[in-house]
């Protein structure tokens, strides 16, 4: 059993209406700790008919909710971000518990998350219209903005609080409800934040949040005219499937989908910083982030010193069970992931790459693998086209600045990209060639609530967070009015 403050933020049961509920099937689906293959408890597999049971919910609540001030709406925002960060300790244990995450890693994402309510909460006040010079004599021209209405929301498990948060906090802050699905692998943490977003005192069906089967509810969730807007982070696959069935009704999407982060290395970097970056984007939550360092491109006159010194910096990771002690690695969150970076490894060795440390399960066996790091490593190789997930860094070697751009853009994916350099000219020349949504200069974390998250290709459409952030959420109205 965990051992939580409060145990009543363990919840097995999904939210819908305000209300606690099982299957109408009664049916069930497990779930397990990653880090020893312990059952942590079961959630109910729900279905298309709860999931329009949510929706319809959703609908009647929406004119109160949609009525409301943006304050009074803000005032039970923050009553969540209270509650959310007054319950971290609790919330970051069940987090680890199911995703493997290290526990400090898992408080931290409390946190970031969190900070997208607060943020939203304070910045839906500044949600503001406009008045448009008329082009006749006698007309008046204005712009309203009004939420769009009912939000699906579809999250993955490798960041099982903030992906919620980052989505449902514009949502709800401009006045849309919401309908959540999380991922299958950490359902836990969402139901968590639905019991405080109880205790907050949101009106019942403006937040819900349904487990079980992905494609029944995501059938739903995307064939449902009631259903506005759909919210989406996961693979590129499936992002593309879910944008294809959102097409029946005309919704709009956002997609934060897949990335293949290249992480530039200059000869002029200062290498202290571009190893400790590249520790931080590419071993965080054991190389499961969207946004992590996948190919690193390292110039050829500092290539061997780079090698040598990430080798240093990744044999001291510390890899382990993030509730068993202080780690900096956890496992990987199932078989199916640690039989890719496996091929991957395995197709790289093949095709004439080092094997510089790692490379293997760990030998503390479940999903545990190997802080891995790769030399030699070319443009051939599987791990430069596909996004591997997992510890593996792998090191491209280049000549020249054309060269590093030429290889980093060549990718259908354009999320994160990182590169770290001293000199002026290449920096500005450098982030303005890069073909992504975001570039760390010289820093190898760069989220946050405060600032524009998304991806261009197939990364992704929209942005979360920042003041763009609300805007995936609001239909723009225009007003003509004649006759004055
Ligand atoms: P991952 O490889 O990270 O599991 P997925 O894109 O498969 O990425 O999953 C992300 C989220 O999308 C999860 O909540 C998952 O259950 C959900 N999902 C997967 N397939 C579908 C689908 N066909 N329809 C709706 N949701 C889906």
């Amino acid at each position: 059993m965990l051992s939580l403050k409060d145990a009543r933020l363990f919840r097995q049961q999904a939210y819908i209406n305000g209300q606690w509920l099982d299957a109408d099937s009664g049916k069930t689906i497990t779930v397990t700790n990653p880090a020893t293959g312990a059952v942590l408890g079961t959630v109910p597999e729900m279905g298309e008919a709860e999931t329009q049971h949510a929706i319809v919910a959703a609908q009647q609540a929406w004119t109160a909710w949609r009525d409301k001030t943006a304050k009074e709406r803000g005032q039970i925002m923050r009553a969540w971000y209270q509650l959310i960060m007054a319950n971290q300790d609790d919330l970051a244990v069940l987090m680890t518990a199911e995703q493997g995450k290290p526990l400090s890693e898992s408080k931290g994402e409390i946190s970031y998350g969190a900070s997208f309510i607060e943020w939203f909460a304070e910045e839906a006040k500044r949600v503001y219209g406009d008045v448009i010079p008329a082009s006749k004599q006698g007309q008046r021209i204005i712009v309203l903005k009004q939420p769009i209405g009912i939000v699906a929301a579809i999250t993955p498990w490798n960041f099982p609080n903030a992906m919620i948060t980052r989505k449902c906090a514009p949502a709800l802050a401009v006045g849309c409800p919401v309908v959540i699905k999380p991922a299958s692998q950490t359902p836990f943490s969402a139901l968590a934040l639905a019991e405080l977003a109880d205790r907050a005192g949101f009106p019942a069906g403006i937040i819900n949040v349904l487990t079980g089967n992905s494609r029944a509810i995501g059938g739903e969730m995307t064939a449902n005219p009631l259903v506005r807007k759909l919210s989406f982070t996961g693979s590129t696959e499936t992002g593309k499937l879910l944008m294809q069935q959102c097409a029946g009704t005309v919704k709009k999407v956002s997609l934060e989908l897949g990335g293949n982060a290249p992480f530039i290395v200059f000869d002029d970097a200062d290498l202290d910083k571009a190893v400790s970056g590249a520790i931080a984007s590419k071993y965080r939550n054991a190389g499961q982030t969207c946004v992590c360092a996948n190919r690193l491109l390292i110039q050829s006159g500092i290539y061997e010193q780079f090698a040598e010194k990430l080798a240093v910096a990744v044999q001291q990771l510390t890899v382990g069970d993030g509730l068993k002690g202080e780690t900096q690695q956890g496992p990987l969150i199932d078989m199916h992931a640690v039989e890719k970076v496996e091929a991957h490894i395995a197709d790289a060795v093949s095709k004439g790459a080092r094997v510089v440390c790692g490379g293997k399960r760990h030998a503390l066996g479940n999903t545990f693998f190997e802080p891995t790091i790769l030399a030699n490593v070319t443009p051939a190789m599987r791990v430069a086209r596909e996004e591997t997930f997992g510890p593996v860094a792998p090191l491209f070697r280049f000549e020249t600045e054309a060269e590093a751009i030429q290889m980093a853009n060549d990718t259908e994916f354009g999320l994160a990209a990182y590169f770290y350099s001293r000199d002026l000219g290449r920096v500005w020349r450098v982030a303005e060639a890069l073909e992504y949504g975001m570039v760390g200069i010289n820093e190898g974390i760069i989220s946050t609530e405060v600032a524009p998250f998304g991806g261009v290709k197939e990364s992704g459409i929209g942005r979360e967070g920042s003041k763009y952030g609300v805007d995936d959420f609001l239909e723009i109205k225009y007003l003509c009015m004649g006759g004055i």
